[in-house]
């Protein structure tokens, strides 16, 4: 297989093993993908592996259609959302897709995260969108995934979880990691009041700290 290839093989396996450190997934939820990069293919954990017994070679390829390139397992069960993000966005190249407690807690009881925190603003692009609800797997999860999503690097999955992206998968789990401290940080300041919110667009916010 070629060295790119097993490049993003490696990048996949290890931030999904990083993801299940951080107990944002357990048993065999949640999973993350990498574009392989100046291909049309991608990378994606197996569907019903836990992460405690995966191994790199588990990783799925498939390309942009959804075909499988190379696969000793099935690819997750959100292969349909993965792709239909890869497809609406150039600019993403890697995702998570968790079930991080706070970020699934605070789209129960909210239309999602204000723009809270600088780190919100600089790398996920403001507020955090709710996804209307759909039945996991399917196609409409998948359209109102990349809907929520619209240009920023997250959104909210309702009663499941929450997707983040990034330039690469690592940057996805730091984006979600981002969003499970807003979410923290929402609900406990909504416990004193109502929380104040950023007042500028995330562009002027990065305009003004470019290195944020
Ligand atoms: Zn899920």
């Amino acid at each position: 297989m070629e060295s790119i290839i097993l490049e993003s093989m490696k990048e996949v396996y290890s931030t999904a093993q990083d993801m299940a450190k951080r107990g944002f997934v357990a048993g065999t939820s949640g999973n993350c993908s990498a574009r392989v990069p100046g291909t049309d293919m991608v990378v994606i954990t197996p569907t019903s592996v836990e992460y405690e017994l995966m191994l790199f070679e588990d990783m799925c390829v498939v390309n942009l259609r959804g075909e499988e390139v190379a696969s000793r397992y099935t690819p997750s069960i959100e292969i349909n959302m993965h792709l239909g993000i890869y497809r609406a966005r150039d600019d993403i190249g890697g995702i998570v897709h968790t079930h991080q407690p706070m970020g699934t807690a605070v789209a129960l009881s909210s239309d999602g995260i204000p723009p809270i925190l600088d780190e919100q603003m600089a790398r996920i692009m403001g507020g955090i969108e709710v996804a209307e609800y759909a039945f996991p797997g399917t196609k409409e999860l998948a359209d109102n995934a990349v809907k929520a999503l619209g240009e920023k690097n997250a959104c909210l999955l309702l009663h499941h979880g929450v997707v983040s992206t990034g330039k690469k998968v690592r940057d996805a789990l730091l984006n979600a990691e981002i969003v499970e401290r807003a979410a923290t940080v929402f609900i406990m300041s909504r416990v004193l009041g109502e929380p104040r919110t950023i007042p500028i667009s995330p562009e002027e916010f990065n305009k003004a700290v470019p290195h944020a």
